[in-house]
């Protein structure tokens, strides 16, 4: 009987050691100011997320203006797709039910329209818009221009 006691004493005090280190542990990281860091790592991967949209969709906006150049130098009057091009300043008379309706057609993320653009300049015109030129052919191209996105170029 008395063994047994014993051992759930025995128990109760490996519990509570076990809960109070756990404690420290805790009031330790706290005071490494972990918990800190952590969420500055969060900021910071969120930050930097929205500087990549940021620059996708400024490098989207440029990529559109050098599409409408290219495709009207080689006379083509229509984008490929409707968004290749820059879209239309808004047109004070259009009803604003109509413009949502033309905004909805397109549902890829900015991002994936870029590489879709860059693709497509890519093939048909050896257009790099990190290089900022185009290229005789295909074979110079591929020598000369480190890849197809903007990272490629940073290096
Ligand atoms: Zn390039």
């Amino acid at each position: 009987m008395i063994s047994i006691e014993n051992e759930q004493l025995n128990n109760l005090r490996v519990l509570s050691r076990e809960r109070k280190a756990a404690a420290i542990l805790r009031r330790m990281e706290r005071m490494r100011g972990e918990g800190a860091s952590i969420s500055t790592q969060e900021f910071r991967a969120h930050h930097s997320r929205q500087r990549r949209l940021k620059l996708c969709q400024v490098d989207l906006h440029r990529s559109q203006k050098s599409c409408q150049q290219l495709d009207q130098d080689g006379g083509h009057s229509e984008p490929v797709e409707s968004w290749f091009w820059p879209p239309p300043p808004p047109k004070p008379e259009e009803e604003e039910g109509e413009r949502v309706a033309e905004e909805e057609e397109v549902e890829l993320e900015a991002d994936e329209q870029l590489s879709i653009l860059t693709a497509y300049l890519r093939q048909e015109y050896r257009y790099c818009l990190w290089c900022g030129s185009r290229y005789d052919d295909h074979e110079s191209m591929a020598a000369e221009c480190p890849g197809d996105n903007r990272e490629a170029h940073d290096e």
